[in-house]
């Protein structure tokens, strides 16, 4: 079982090819991944087996250039491949999510030495990554963060505490924005990025319990006296952190947005056949014009989202500085799977509220698209600040 039988080089793939790679991961939703869900999610049980089906597939090397083992798929690829994952199963989208973004830095930023030690690793699974950014009292404002890197001849020693780490427990190599300056003016010079191995001093001190979003790991790590080798700071040079971070949320609010446009559009999918089969009052409810209401802004939200999330995709695979893009696509479709979620709640009446069915999944696991990765406040402002930079007068 793997999408990697395909020949890929970034940004190279032909249509045929990409239909190829998301008729196999299809083939293995419903195969693999539909038939458990209800039982993983409703259990709140990490899905081992599956995720290891994730590595054959070669998705942990999805966006990892082919020279380093990686599949080097287009951000337009990736997005309609997370889109499928999370239609099914949105919490899957977030395994791998964290794990290329740090990837991603890695490719962008590292040096030669880290890519040809690190990027193989991340490629096959055999090193499972996440993103250690938020903190306990900073979580918006990344530069107030206060986990400390010392350095201490060829090492760093580590002290701080990062929370809602997705991936935490199950990784085992984590990326973590430091401060390596706490008193550098402007507070951002001050930071940096650092991968960091789980060993002694780096423990994982508790797994935070969730609304929705469940099976997959969210933690809170304590550094102590951690000691990490100097080598392990990304690009090799201090107070380079916040600029790398930010360059990589770009592929991250990617993930997000297709993450939101698959819970809208498998909210509308299931509201469409339900309205064709449920009767009141003589006819199915699809002919009763409230819910024909409901699913035509069901479907026009589902579509704009889509076409929201090609665009940035598309600017990202240019080359292009895409902030502004990724934000506007995680904006809306994480907004319109919330909205979606809750409209085919309405339409399925009180089987929409059942266990049984998956809407309450939908529901519970939706708002988290417009928290993570920056929030949608913060894209608002994003996209503000970019809408000025483009346009002076
Ligand atoms: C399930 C889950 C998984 C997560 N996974 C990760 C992960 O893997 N790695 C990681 O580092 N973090 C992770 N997070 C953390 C997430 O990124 C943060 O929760 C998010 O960035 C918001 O930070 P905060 O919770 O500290 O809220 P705060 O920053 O305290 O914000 C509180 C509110 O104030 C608003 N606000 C803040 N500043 C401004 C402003 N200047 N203007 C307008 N409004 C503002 C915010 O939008 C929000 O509404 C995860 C969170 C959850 C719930």
């Amino acid at each position: 079982m793997s999408v990697s039988g395909v020949e890929t080089e970034t940004g190279a793939m032909s249509p045929e090819e990409e239909t190829q790679i998301i008729d196999s991961i299809n083939k293995w939703l419903e195969r693999d991944v539909r038939p458990h869900v209800k039982m993983f999610d409703h259990a709140d049980e990490y899905p081992h087996e599956i995720v290891e089906q994730m590595k054959e597939l070669g998705l942990f090397g999805a966006l990892i250039d082919p020279e380093y083992g990686g599949l080097g798929l287009s951000a337009s690829t990736y997005a309609k491949i997370v889109e499928v994952i999370a239609s099914v199963w949105m919490a899957l989208g977030g395994v791998f999510n964290s794990h290329l973004i740090v990837a991603v830095l890695v490719q962008r930023f590292g040096t030669e030495d880290q890519k040809r030690e690190f990027l193989p690793r991340f490629a096959s699974g055999e090193w499972r990554s996440g993103i250690g950014l938020t903190e306990p009292d900073a979580g918006t404002d990344l530069q107030g963060i206060r986990t400390r890197a010392r350095r201490e001849g060829d090492h760093y020693i580590v002290d701080g505490t990062k929370t809602w780490i997705t991936n935490s427990i199950e990784g085992n190599c984590l990326g973590i924005l430091v401060k390596t300056d706490p008193d550098a003016d402007p507070r951002h010079k001050g930071m940096s990025f650092l991968l960091a191995e789980k060993g002694e001093g780096f423990t994982v001190s508790r797994r935070l319990e969730k609304l929705g979003y469940k099976s997959i790991d969210s933690g809170e790590l304590v550094f102590e006296d951690y000691k990490v080798p100097a080598d392990r700071l990304i690009g090799g040079v201090e107070g380079q952190g916040f600029y790398q971070v930010a360059g990589g949320m770009e592929i991250g609010r990617i993930n997000v947005a297709s993450r939101g446009v698959g819970i809208a559009a498998a909210a509308l999918k299931d509201s469409i056949a339900y309205a064709q089969v449920r009767q009141t009052f003589g006819k199915p409810i699809c002919q009763h014009q409230a819910i024909q209401l409901k699913l035509a802004d069901m479907a026009t939200r589902v579509e704009a989202a889509r076409a929201l999330v090609v665009n940035a995709a598309r600017a990202y695979d240019a080359g292009l500085r895409c902030d502004m893009e990724a934000g506007m696509a995680k904006l809306f479709a994480s907004e319109a799977a919330v909205e979606n979620s809750l409209e085919a709640m309405r339409i399925h009446g009180g089987y929409g509220y059942s266990k049984e069915f998956d809407i309450e999944r939908y529901y519970r696991d939706a708002p988290l698209m417009c928290i993570g990765e920056g929030t949608n406040e913060i894209q608002r402002i994003i996209i503000s600040k970019q809408l000025v930079a483009r346009n002076p007068v």
